[in-house]
């Protein structure tokens, strides 16, 4: 039987350098009881970047290096051995060894899996056509920018991105805002159609008000926006690459790039071959332990309590935790919380957070002013934030998002709740100088 080492004289690995797992290497680094020795590997032949930031890069907004976490040098100055542009394939559990698709093997005493997610594909036929992208890594980026480079220099060009949740948009927006920026104005922009499923843009975050609005916005920058879009196939050229989008209903979009944007898949798969507890992601307790002791997995290839990942805020709260384990300290374990969503494309400010319809039991609280493009509408129950969808103004979003969490009783504010945080804010301070409020969890 493995003895277990004090965490200080163990040699741990991290397969993955991407968010989660650099932020726990950053976390890791900090720490005075920190393994002694650590080894990442990650299959990207990039140190790690902000994947948030591809949207920006790839919309020409920022540049390369600003999207850079840390560089060799840093893992170096760290003493961090740091294995980049390969595939971890295999793990042997009785031995605690790792094997990489370049025949690597490295033992470990305690192993964390950050490998993150893949982009889910529809099942669509013409799917493997190339020309069809992704948008996951600086790769899939970089064959973006190339791809509206060519075709500025052709001068012709659509792309047809497929997905209207933020990843899509932000994919689409980008395209977009780039095939202008890279033309001459008078020559116009890329064209660039995005097919919804759904009846909304953002069906998952907004109400049919405001995805209303941003479609409205985003039509007048010059998107084409399908919704209610079914995907039947992708279309061949003679050449064999993709040059069409058909939809059920017979339209037909030309495609010289389709971008598949429509969801993730936790990358899993390691977990399943090394025989751990796998549903839909790698099965994790509330330390971020596996079904194996030994083995720990994060951020968006891990479960907790049949829950999966996609924004990273959950996943820092994550690496507190196990870089606390990891350091021989008592920590108390991850909760799983609601996260509010934010769309980055610049001259949009969306906020939303909660049930995107009211139920039955919903007070509906909603402004809307046209003129400044701004809207507002709030679900109460019992007085307390249960959802916030804000397009235009959106200011106030964490200061309802602070109120939903603690779940404060807003009827003495609920008067100026529409106006925003400061005169709900000073209408609350107000009722509790005159009668102190009980707590929340009291009051319910
Ligand atoms: C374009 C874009 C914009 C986004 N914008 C936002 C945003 O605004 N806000 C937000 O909260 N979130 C956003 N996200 C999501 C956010 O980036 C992810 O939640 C976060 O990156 C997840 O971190 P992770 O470490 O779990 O996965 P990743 O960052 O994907 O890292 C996993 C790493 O593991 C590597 N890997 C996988 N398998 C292996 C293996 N077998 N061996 C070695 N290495 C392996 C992968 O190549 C990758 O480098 C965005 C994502 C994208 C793609």
């Amino acid at each position: 039987m493995h003895q277990a080492p004090h965490p200080a004289n163990e040699h741990l690995v991290i397969v993955g350098n991407g968010m989660a797992g650099h932020r726990l290497v950053e976390a890791l680094a900090g720490k005075p009881g920190r393994p002694a020795r650590i080894t990442v590997i990650g299959d990207e032949l990039d140190p790690a970047y902000n994947r948030i930031l591809l949207s920006p890069l790839l919309a020409g907004e920022m540049a390369r290096p600003a999207l850079t976490l840390r560089d060799r040098d840093w893992y170096a100055d760290q003493g961090i051995d740091l294995i980049l542009g390969e595939r971890v394939t295999d793990i042997d559990r009785a031995a605690r060894r790792l094997t990489t698709d370049s025949g690597r093997t490295l033992d470990y005493d305690r192993l964390v899996l950050a490998t993150g997610s893949r982009p889910a594909r529809p099942p669509v036929p013409g799917l493997e056509l190339p020309g069809v992208e992704v948008f996951r890594d600086l790769r899939d980026a970089e064959a973006l920018i190339r791809f509206t480079q060519r075709q500025a220099a052709e001068r012709d060009g659509s792309a047809v991105v497929i997905g209207g949740g933020l990843l899509g948009l932000e994919a689409a927006e980008g395209l977009r805002k780039r095939g202008q920026g890279e033309r001459a104005q008078d020559q116009g922009g890329l064209r660039v159609s995005l097919l919804q499923r759904d009846d909304r843009l953002m069906n998952r975050q907004l109400d049919l008000t405001a995805a209303r609005l941003l479609e409205n916005e985003l039509r007048g920058r010059g998107l084409d926006i399908y919704t209610d879009a079914e995907l039947e196939r992708l279309e061949a050229d003679g050449q064999g690459r993709v040059c069409a989008a058909l939809l059920a209903d017979g339209t037909r979009l030309p495609a010289s790039c389709v971008v598949v944007a429509i969801g993730i898949v936790p990358n899993a798969d390691l977990g399943r071959v090394a025989g751990l507890t796998v549903d839909r992601g790698i099965v994790v307790d509330a330390w971020l332990t596996t079904s194996d002791p030994a083995i720990h997995a994060l951020g968006e290839c891990c479960e907790f309590e049949g829950q999966t990942f996609g924004l990273v805020e959950p996943i820092w709260r994550q690496v507190e935790v196990l870089a606390a384990r990891l350091s021989g300290e008592t920590v108390d374990g991850y909760v799983d919380a609601p996260c509010a969503t934010k769309l980055k494309v610049s001259g949009v400010s969306l906020y939303a957070f909660g049930p995107t319809e009211p139920d039955p039991d919903h007070e509906v609280l909603s402004y809307r002013d046209p003129q400044q493009g701004d809207y507002r509408r709030l679900l109460l129950r019992d007085g307390r934030l249960e959802g916030v969808v804000l397009y235009g103004d959106t200011a106030s979003g964490p200061w309802y998002f602070e109120q939903a969490l603690a779940g404060c009783d807003l009827t003495a504010c609920r008067a100026a709740l529409l106006l925003g945080a400061a005169d709900a804010q000073t209408l609350l301070d107000d009722a509790s100088n005159e009668s102190p409020q009980r707590p929340a969890k009291e009051a319910a």
